[in-house]
């Protein structure tokens, strides 16, 4: 008889595990109607991964939905407010080769797109400075809200900034302690098959036991249950993004005072990209690049030749640097009968857009929404959980592609071949085509659950400085709309003063915000 789905199994206790334990407990754990029993299974003995640093927007709601308080998430993660990229010298490598891919939208995006009228009419300023008060106010190093804005709300739309090993152990806390998740340590050895190929038991390294209904694979890289137990393969896209290394180092402050930046800043190397990312003790620093065209000492040379220029202060002798190797790709299916795999174990590629953590967000999304309550169901639900991640990493992997394919880099191998179509998604060559007569739009990405709206390839586009080859339809466009658009940019531009008059600065925020909640 079908007993149901009432048991998870959780194997992994990295931002994945601790995430989507948050969430399924939040709605269907303990106290709610599905009452799951819900398990994370977590090695003592093997470390998470403990860089991934940059989050979305989504994690505002993801937290509201677990259920903590911002001010606490900001005490106990060494966490800051993040309000977008800035990207340096991805265009040319000129001097002034900066642009940024704010959060927020541009103004009333859902009904006018100010791309034509900026594409006629106002290329002397930047496109995000045109659409949205957000890039200014993000460069001036001001935070996103007012110091007494109520927690989760903004003035401009903002993710955060977090030290990962701690943002692990805070769930772990709220998780275990206020939603009814057990943790478990143990090492995973072997899995008990059920009839119909299901996992049935997990048999740890001691002995012990762990039976479940569903489970949920958040072991890393590895994918001990979605590759090592049922053989799914990656789905390598190393001709599309050759990306697969990077050294990672954590670098003090000059002072305890100084600036915390608001973006991340991903700086163009000559074989991959640095991100320096500020939170409150710290900056997290670190450069991705392809293996294939640099090797490690000529790369270390690169990320000591950042550091002496963007942290003079920093005593390199005293830091320590961590090499971190990954193949870029997915897998070709994240459920396989009773097991899912969330986060690293699902696949990763370069955090150039700090897409990783949203995606497990969004995978213990729509797990909550269409928790299977029994084996038929699961198949259903399977199935279209397979079809919606493949959409989203084919959409994440021509987004990044996008960032170097319109490139005007020519000073490396690296860059010739990056900028090639060669490797570029069929998909993203067209829309490139598309987008010769006319900017992005709504059926660019056209899904309700879409992770890059159609404005950030607007951002992208624009910022990388894509002149479209044919301009007549934007004419015909601007004139339509030029009343309009005039009030909304006057608005923007009242908008950007304003604010920069308001806002404190991202460390003020938070420093008023920690103070008040003592
Ligand atoms: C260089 C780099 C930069 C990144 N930057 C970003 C970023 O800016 N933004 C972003 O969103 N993401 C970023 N990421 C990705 C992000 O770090 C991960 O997606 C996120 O941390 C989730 O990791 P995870 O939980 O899947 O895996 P891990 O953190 O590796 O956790 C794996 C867990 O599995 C457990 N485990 C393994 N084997 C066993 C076993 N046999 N038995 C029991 N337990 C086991 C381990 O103990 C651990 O708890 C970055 C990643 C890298 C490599």
């Amino acid at each position: 008889m079908d007993q149901g789905v009432k048991r998870v199994v959780i194997v992994g206790g990295g931002s994945a595990g601790w995430i989507t334990a948050g969430l399924l407990a939040a709605e269907h754990g303990q106290g709610t109607n599905a009452g799951l029993h819900i398990t994370l299974l977590e090695s003592a003995n093997i470390p998470i991964i403990g860089v991934g640093e940059g989050t979305w927007p989504s994690m505002r709601t993801t937290l509201q939905k677990i259920g903590v308080a911002e001010t606490d998430f900001l005490r106990e993660c060494d966490a800051s407010f993040k309000q977008g990229t800035q990207f340096d010298g991805w265009r040319n490598a000129s001097k002034d080769d900066r642009y940024f891919h704010p959060f927020s939208l541009p103004a009333e995006y859902s009904s006018i797109n100010l791309a034509n009228y900026w594409l006629s009419h106002g290329r002397n300023a930047s496109f995000a400075d045109f659409v949205t008060p957000q890039a200014a106010i993000a460069s001036a190093g001001k935070g996103p809200k007012q110091t007494g804005t109520p927690e989760f709300a903004f003035n401009v739309n903002y993710g955060y900034h977090f030290d990962a090993g701690k943002f692990a152990t805070f769930l772990q806390r709220h998780v275990t302690t206020r939603l009814g998740v057990m943790h478990q340590i143990g090492d995973l050895s072997c899995v008990e098959r059920a009839e119909n190929g299901d996992i049935a038991e997990l048999i740890l390294a001691d002995g012990a036991r762990i039976a479940g209904d569903l489970f949920v694979d958040c072991t890393g890289q590895k994918g001990l249950l979605i590759s090592g137990e049922f053989g799914v393969d990656l789905v390598s896209v190393k001709d599309t993004l050759f990306n697969d290394r990077a050294i990672a180092v954590q670098v003090p402050y000059e002072e305890k005072s100084s600036p915390i930046a608001s973006t991340t800043r991903a700086t163009a190397q000559s074989a991959g990209w640095v991100w320096d990312i500020g939170l409150q003790t710290r900056r997290g620093i670190g450069y991705v690049h392809s293996s294939a065209h640099v090797d490690s000492a000529a790369a270390h040379e690169t990320l000591y030749a950042y550091l002496k220029d963007a942290a003079p202060h920093a005593d390199r002798a005293s830091l320590t640097f961590r090499e971190i190797d990954f193949v870029p790709g997915y897998r070709e299916n994240f459920w396989v009968n009773n097991c899912l795999a969330v986060g690293l174990s699902a696949g990763f590629i370069e955090p150039l857009e700090a897409s990783a953590l949203a995606l497990v967000e969004q995978s213990a999304n729509i797990l909550c929404e269409h928790f299977p309550r029994n084996a038929e169901v699961m198949n259903v639900v399977a199935k279209r959980f397979n079809e919606k991640l493949s959409y989203h990493w084919q959409s994440i992997i021509e987004f990044l592609k996008l960032h170097y394919v319109i490139s005007q880099r020519d000073d490396s191998d690296y860059w010739r071949e990056a900028r090639s179509m060669q490797g570029c998604p069929q998909r993203l060559q067209e829309k490139i085509q598309l987008w010769q007569q006319q900017p992005p739009w709504h059926d660019d990405a056209p899904r309700i659950d879409e992770l890059f709206p159609s404005a950030s390839y607007q951002y992208v586009l624009y910022g990388m400085g894509f002149s479209p080859k044919y301009t007549e339809s934007n004419r015909a466009s601007y004139a339509q709309m030029k009343g309009r658009a005039e009030q909304l940019l006057s608005v923007n531009r009242d908008k950007i003063e304003q604010m920069s008059a308001l806002l404190p600065t991202n460390r003020a925020l938070i420093t008023s915000m920690l103070s008040a909640a003592q």
